[in-house]
């Protein structure tokens, strides 16, 4: 019976969901750290990209790489996703001045914003998470700073280093760019 089978599936999949999200919280358990400085581990994991989470007590943050493993013999690979997650992030030195164009979440266009191309932070706490889509895992383990980043991830790191510090970017937009057609 189709209805049944249905069920069944639906029964599978909320089980799957219970054990994942009871598996989640004995990590955080584990770990020895609060379940709110882990949200933005959440969040990255679940939808991608970098996340930033405030409270009066505490600032997490977490910044997403993705590393492509591919073995030109066999011809097949994975992309690793490693999010780094810092607790009370306390920003060390900065390098470089990037311009590109970023569009944050909580806005619809994009923005011309300066980034630098390496930044240095430590933090109270630091935890990586991989996530292994091969091995369907993820690996989480406590490390110490201070870590460098460069390019894309520090391009991450500032952009969430601003919401934090509650700064609002005002860049320039797309429509305030010439278009010059070679003739
Ligand atoms: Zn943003």
């Amino acid at each position: 019976m189709e209805s049944t089978d249905y069920t069944q599936l639906d029964y599978d999949k909320l089980k799957k969901q219970l054990s994942f999200n009871f598996a989640e919280n004995k990590a955080i358990k584990d770990l020895q750290i609060k379940p709110d400085a882990f949200i933005p581990v959440l969040f990255s994991l679940k939808f991608g990209g970098d996340w930033s989470f405030k409270t009066s007590e505490l600032e997490a943050m977490a910044v997403k790489e993705k590393i492509t493993r591919y073995n030109e013999v066999e011809e097949e690979g994975y992309t690793l996703e490693r999010v780094t997650l810092f607790v009370n992030p306390i920003l060390i030195s900065t390098e470089g001045k990037v311009l590109r164009l970023e569009k944050c979440g909580t806005k619809n266009e994009r923005e011309l914003v300066e980034r630098p191309f390496r930044v240095k932070l430590d933090a109270e706490d630091i935890i990586l998470a991989e996530l292994n889509p091969a091995a369907m895992e993820i690996h989480l383990e406590r490390i110490k700073g201070p870590l460098t980043f460069e390019g894309s991830a520090a391009y991450g790191v500032s952009h969430e280093m601003e919401h934090l510090a509650g700064g609002e970017h005002t860049g320039k937009f797309i429509w305030e760019f010439k278009y010059r057609v070679q003739g």
